[in-house]
């Protein structure tokens, strides 16, 4: 072709960081190019593997996400591993710029004794589990006992209690994998703690602004304080299933059973707030409780992690040091969404973000600041995936699994039946 070549742009991570900055980038550039490069089979990144399954509204997302991914000046790169099938630096040397959006992977340890006892798992696993995530299919938590303790009280503290509370009647309609609505129906857990080292002014619930903080306050204050109305009191003592947020409580230790074979409770450290306002701290007053439960979920936040020893990582605030998402010390190499903020902010916050990555990236394309002259783009890194055994899947590959979680989910009344083996996915696709 004589028409010149538009800029070859890398995007590495297909949640919503990834898409949004690809939206940006084709809308405001006629001839731009983008590549996403995913590490599983499938898009969507935490829409699909983290939003709770009894929000699909929260989903509708994919819709424009899919429609970017149709456009022909953009490809889906799925089952490419970056870091590990292929170089970030190898990546530079095809494109023109590159973007990395791939969010934040591991799970935030917490760090006692006891951790490492059956019974206790990080939220991002249990979620994992009940979205389909290939990794976390074997998980089989154990739901046989009555209290379970969740530590940390964000959005996904609250999303994880919900799944636990939910009569799993409730779920049979949702995307809920088959396998975790089976393992809920057998479920004993009947009281639920939602366990957090401050109290109730500092919560970590998203709450944007003060005046709807002040709103939730009021709500916390007048729910814990007032008496219900009859009709309230009688719903509640026919209730099955309870929980309750515990406040000023920081984890010390998980308690064995007497055979130490698994968790039995949870030590407690009560605390007390030392400063003001949101640098408020909470410190121990030597004080502990214990806490029976058969269950633990820690929930005390996600983790970005260096996929490649050659992009700078700040390895104290989990992210990689950027100014409005230009990579610092790197040019050519942007980062958006949670590895570029840090693991908290809802799907909007993401976008608002990653449409500014997106601006960067195309103010230095207008100011010559990215290399100038063709790029092979994909070609080059195909060349070397297929050199090196891997093979990608394409956004059309992904349609053809769609169509077939959707067949499958059809006769249950759910939206879908998430397929959780790699390998039967491939199959899927005659690979
Ligand atoms: P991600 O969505 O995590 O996407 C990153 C992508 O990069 C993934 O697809 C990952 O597989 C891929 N990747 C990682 N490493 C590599 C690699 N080495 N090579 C190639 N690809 C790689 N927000 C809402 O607005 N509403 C909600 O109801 C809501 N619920 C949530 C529930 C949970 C449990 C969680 C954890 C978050 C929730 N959020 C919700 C927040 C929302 O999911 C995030 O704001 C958003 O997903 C962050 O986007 P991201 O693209 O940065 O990361």
């Amino acid at each position: 072709s004589t028409q010149e070549q538009g800029p070859q742009i890398c995007v590495v991570g297909s949640g919503p960081a990834g898409f949004y900055t690809t939206q940006h980038l084709l809308k405001h550039h006629p001839r731009a190019h983008v590549d996403i490069y995913e590490k599983q089979l499938v898009p969507f990144g935490l829409v699909r593997f983290g939003v709770a399954p009894d929000h699909p509204e929260v989903k509708n997302v994919i819709n424009t996400f899919t429609q970017t991914a149709r456009s022909d000046r953009c490809a889906f790169r799925g089952n490419v591993v970056v870091g590990r099938d292929v170089a970030v630096s190898e990546l530079q040397a095809a494109y023109h710029a590159v973007v990395l959006s791939y969010g934040a992977e591991d799970h935030q340890a917490l760090e006692i004794p006891g951790e490492e006892l059956p019974g206790v798992f990080s939220a991002r696993a249990f979620v994992g589990w009940y979205n389909g995530l290939p990794e976390n299919r074997e998980l089989a938590p154990d739901l046989s006992c009555d209290t379970a303790v969740i530590l940390g009280q964000g959005n996904v503290a609250l999303d994880v209690a919900r799944i636990l509370l939910t009569p799993p009647g409730h779920l049979e309609k949702t995307d809920i994998t088959e396998a975790a609505l089976g393992v809920l129906r057998q479920s004993r857990v009947k009281t639920v703690w939602i366990v957090g080292r401050r109290g109730p002014l500092q919560v970590a619930f998203t709450i944007k602004l003060p005046r709807q903080r002040k709103r939730l306050t009021e709500l916390l204050l007048r729910t814990a304080t007032e008496k219900p109305g009859a009709e309230e009191a009688a719903r509640q003592a026919s209730a099955t299933r309870t929980w309750g947020l515990r406040f000023f409580r920081s984890p010390q230790q998980v308690l064995p059973s007497p055979d130490g074979q698994r968790v039995a409770g949870i030590r407690l450290a009560v605390t007390r707030l030392e400063g003001v306002g949101e640098a408020a701290r909470a410190a121990p007053t030597g004080d502990t409780e214990d806490l029976p439960c058969g269950l633990v979920l820690s929930s005390v936040g996600y983790k970005s992690r260096p996929i490649d020893p050659n992009v700078p990582f700040d390895p104290k605030l989990g992210v990689i040091p950027n100014m409005e998402g230009r990579v610092l010390g790197v040019p050519g190499l942007y980062c958006s969404g949670w590895v570029k903020r840090g693991p908290t902010g809802v799907i909007a916050t993401t976008m608002t973000d990653s449409f500014l990555t997106g601006q960067m990236l195309l103010q230095d394309l207008k100011a010559g600041l990215l290399p100038s002259g063709p790029r092979p783009g994909y070609a080059a890194i195909e060349a070397l995936l297929s050199s090196r055994g891997v093979q990608p899947v394409s956004f059309s590959d992904w349609e053809k699994l769609d169509a077939e979680e959707v067949s499958r989910g059809k006769g249950a009344g759910k939206p879908r039946e998430k397929l959780l083996d790699p390998q039967e996915m491939l199959r899927l696709l005659g690979r």
